[in-house]
């Protein structure tokens, strides 16, 4: 196959971060020297190097971590290696916002200025910055169009760290890549120096609460070492595996049936019956993928909770694998993440170590592996069949379903995809049995649920509440609105879900609750606002987000969230083109058309946050006739 790779070569050192991955070339199939001879009788030929299509995302990771960015010369020499056409690694390079395909600095810092960090201050935090740093993507050249400047700064969606907001996450770029996660950014004394160590997030920064004495998920935080395998034994760790190789598979997936545990991603899919879905299918591999791409603005959970007990996920996701008939897993973990990464890789080596992973799982022939997979920064990512595209080395576009990941999902094979906090209760559930978990909540809650609290609060944090407690209750258990100001409104289920009024904060957090009061809990976001908050502005980044973050694959969705953007715009600006009922009337006819003919979630929500406040919260004034 002619690739029509260009003329441009690559640096000794784009060749060595991409060899370091993906090993020297074996032949001239990929990227070796071509011997007309030998290469007809290789062990490695053109078949095994396209197999290889699915390190193309890490392998433009490891140039952007080496060299800053990938260049043509880089692009060219990924694509030989794994026989992908340049246009089509184009595509996939300039997909991802962690990725640059045009010179950086070797230090770039994301500042989020999304809508948690903007209750804390984001907006005078990066007036601060641009006239001390200079304005965003600001590196001076010296004329010199390749060799930029040292450092920059630019602004970023939610990064996930809305606890310890307002947050940034710094790439340093060079032979020792360094990624460093800061919470609390207002506080760094310079910001060019904010890489300090001093300013890296700890798991510790964050508040982590309970209610009613219910800790399924965050026992562990603070008592047990996250990086420590003994440690987790020693708190019952690694003991629901045991029990689950002694039960069985089926037995595994009739204890997690039995606790009616809905999935904590957002669709609250049962996952018991997906898991067995998944082990009666007959094509064979089975995958499991774990999604820890938290990306839903509001949203920390899986962060902290990977932070904290990253051995937790290891073993539930080992649970999960046995159960449905897996041998390999894929944790697709967010790129902003690094702290998270790093704790899970090092779960994993410990786990392979002691013989908890790999071929001969605690001696009882069951084999199973993960490996884990970094995002590029796309919020789309998180939508289960755009994060196959992704493991797949493809542009992370979602698909239309059916056939459903159950079926044919990663790889074209039936795949069980579960979230991090969904995954996190089953060793519990095994360890209490199902039916005793389900005691836990309401009939239809089953279980604790992680809140992530933050905004305008007294104690932003993760609180973990059997299902049942009241938004009033949660807020109170955060210490209230912070300096004790009017509660204006909160944002429950993230960006894609909706603003409830201070009159409704009564209602129950459950499932049934929120699906009654046509509410969501999401990802569990309850992101809070005081009556100083500006809200056409939250309202204005929420459709920047969504217009931003969308893959541009379907036109309702791609041409629907810059409209909806336009028109809030107007009315924000007071240049309505009629009156402002004009323009509401505009709003809810393309948020029906998104919600209706979107292919995927994100289209189908884009408008959900704008409409609560419009017909929730009557932000712009009742609409009259
Ligand atoms: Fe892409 Fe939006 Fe369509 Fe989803 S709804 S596939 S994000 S364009």
């Amino acid at each position: 196959m002619d690739l029509r790779i260009g003329e441009a070569e690559p640096t000794a050192e784009e060749r060595v971060a991409v060899d370091a991955l993906l090993g020297p070339p074996s032949s001239g199939w990929d990227g070796g020297t071509r011997d007309p001879v030998r290469d007809t009788h290789v062990a490695f030929g053109g078949h095994d190097a396209r197999a290889r299509r699915h390190l193309l995302l890490p392998a433009l990771r490891a140039v952007q971590s080496r060299v800053g960015w990938i260049s043509e010369g880089a692009l060219n020499y990924v694509c030989t290696r794994l026989t992908v056409p340049p246009a089509d690694a184009w595509g996939v390079a300039t997909f991802y916002a962690l990725l640059s395909t045009t010179p950086r600095p070797k230090r770039v810092l994301h500042v989020c200025d999304d809508i948690a960090c903007k209750c804390r201050g984001a907006d005078e935090l990066i007036a601060r910055i641009e006239k001390t740093v200079g304005p965003e993507h600001h590196a001076p050249t010296n004329g010199d169009p390749v060799h930029v400047g040292d450092f920059t700064w630019v602004r970023s969606p939610c990064l996930g760290m809305c606890d310890v907001a307002p947050a940034a996450f710094l790439q340093e770029f060079g032979p020792e890549p360094r990624e460093t996660s800061i919470g609390r950014l207002d506080q760094a004394p310079n910001f060019a120096s904010a890489a300090g160590e001093s300013s890296a997030l700890r798991p510790g920064d964050s508040s982590v609460g309970h209610w009613n004495e219910y800790r399924l998920l965050t026992k562990r935080f603070g008592a047990v070492d996250p990086t420590s395998l003994e440690d987790y034994k020693g708190a019952k760790g690694y003991q629901a595996l045991k029990l689950a190789l002694e039960m069985g598979p089926q037995a595994v997936i009739d204890e997690v049936s039995a606790s009616k545990l809905l999935g904590r991603g957002g669709a609250a899919f049962p996952t018991g019956r997906k898991w067995d879905a998944v082990a009666k299918q007959s094509a064979r591999p089975h995958y499991l993928v774990c999604n820890a791409d938290e990306s839903e603005p509001g949203t920390f959970k899986d962060r902290v909770l990977m932070e904290g007990d990253p051995f937790a996920l290891v073993e539930a996701m080992t649970i999960a694998g046995f159960a449905a008939g897996c041998e390999h897993g894929y944790l697709y973990v967010r790129g902003e993440y690094p702290l998270a990464e790093q704790r899970l890789e090092n779960a994993l080596r410990q786990a392979r170590g002691a013989g908890l992973l790999g071929d001969d799982i605690m001696g009882r022939g069951v084999r199973f592996d993960i490996e884990i997979r970094r995002g590029g920064g796309a919020y789309i990512c998180g939508e289960e069949t755009a994060l196959f595209n992704s493991i797949e080395g493809l542009r992370g576009e979602p698909r239309n379903k059916p056939p459903f990941p159950v079926q044919e999902g990663l790889f074209g094979k039936p795949t069980v995809v579960n979230n991090v906090e969904t995954l996190m209760n089953v060793p519990p559930i095994l360890l209490m049995g199902g039916a005793e978990f389900a005691q836990i909540g309401t009939a239809q809650s089953t279980g604790t649920r992680l809140f992530c609290v933050s905004g305008c609060v007294e104690r932003p944090g993760l609180y973990e509440a059997a299902f049942g407690l009241t938004g009033r209750q949660l807020l109170e258990m955060a210490g209230g609105v912070a300096h004790g100001r009017k509660l204006q409104t909160v944002l429950l289920g993230g960006a894609a879900g909706v603003f409830i009024r201070p009159d409704e904060l009564d209602m129950p957090l459950t499932f049934e609750d929120t699906r009654a009061a046509k509410a969501t809990l999401g990802s569990g976001v309850f992101l809070v606002f005081d009556d100083a908050i500006d809200l056409n502005d939250i309202l204005r980044r929420i459709a920047a987000f969504f217009r931003d973050e969308s893959c541009g694959q379907c036109v309702p969705c791609r041409v629907g969230t810059v409209r909806q953007e336009e028109a809030l715009h107007r009315i924000l600006v007071g240049r309505t083109l009629g009156r402002v009922n004009d323009e509401v009337a505009l709003l809810d006819e393309v948020g029906m058309a998104m919600k209706d003919a979107s292919i995927c979630g994100l289209g189908q929500t884009a408008y959900s946050a704008v409409e609560s406040a419009i017909h929730r919260l009557h932000h712009f004034g009742k609409p009259t006739t």
